[in-house]
């Protein structure tokens, strides 16, 4: 049976949120954000290990107020996070079971993914070795000068996605791929980039919208509308 592992990345400083406590220690229906991506996870049948990575001065309280405190049995380890979300989940892999076969990426701040959408990314990943899950763009994008901001391009709206999180890959895919970046200092906002910098093909899950990434405080308004229409 092939061994899956989830590595949950909540080590950011959280400081769009604009708040003293931490995003991912908000209260979403008397349940920290926190807590609600890691039960999804606990519950995924397939799923037999998470790790869990957060800043280095929350471990504790993470470890006693939240793993022990739902009873998280598949939360093996917290580890310390990194400066940079890379570093974070870097740090994760480090920890994670080397002979695992798969492994989902997932950000902590994602609360309202389903198990259908990690299973549907999973088996695309087991066919493909690695997938990302995303919804197609509503809005049209353009490209932009970074300082004048002029308008350069537009993109063919049809093949543009917005990615989110679960990201999944082959576990010796993503671990080599992670040391190629690391070695030449790449810099990347998800990991997906890491494996095409690689050189190996990445293909996409479709998910759903409201998969959100809870990051300011308009977030947890809509977020307390999706979580009501779940319960
Ligand atoms: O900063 P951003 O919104 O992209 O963060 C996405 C996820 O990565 C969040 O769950 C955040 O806690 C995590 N992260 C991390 N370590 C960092 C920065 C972000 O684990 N240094």
């Amino acid at each position: 049976m092939d061994k899956i592992t989830a590595v949950i990345v909540a080590g950011g400083s959280g400081k769009r949120m604009g708040m003293d406590i931490k995003k991912q220690y908000i209260l979403l229906k008397k349940k920290e954000i926190l807590a609600h991506t890691i039960e999804v996870f606990e519950g995924c049948d397939f799923v037999q290990e998470i790790i869990l990575v957060v800043s280095k001065e929350e471990i504790e309280h993470v470890k006693e107020r939240i793993v022990d405190y739902y009873h998280f049995n598949k939360v093996k380890k917290v580890v310390e996070g990194g400066k940079e979300r890379q570093d974070s989940v870097y740090n994760g892999l480090l920890q994670t079971d080397q002979t695992a076969s798969y492994v989902i990426i997932h950000d902590g701040a994602r609360p309202f993914i389903t198990q259908e959408t990690i299973y549907n990314c999973l088996q695309k990943a087991k066919e493909t070795g690695a997938s990302i899950v995303a919804v197609p763009v509503k809005d049209t994008i353009k490209v932009c000068d970074a300082e004048s901001h002029k308008v350069e391009e537009t993109p063919n709206r049809d093949k543009l996605w917005l990615i989110q999180t679960p990201q999944i890959f082959s576990f010796e895919l993503l671990r080599d791929a992670y040391a190629y970046a690391k070695e030449r200092q790449l810099q990347v906002t998800d990991d997906s980039m890491i494996v095409e910098a690689f050189g190996r093909e990445v293909y996409i899950t479709r998910g759903e919208y409201s998969n959100i990434k809870v990051t300011t405080p308009e977030d947890l308004i809509i977020g307390e509308a999706i979580m009501s229409e779940k319960i």
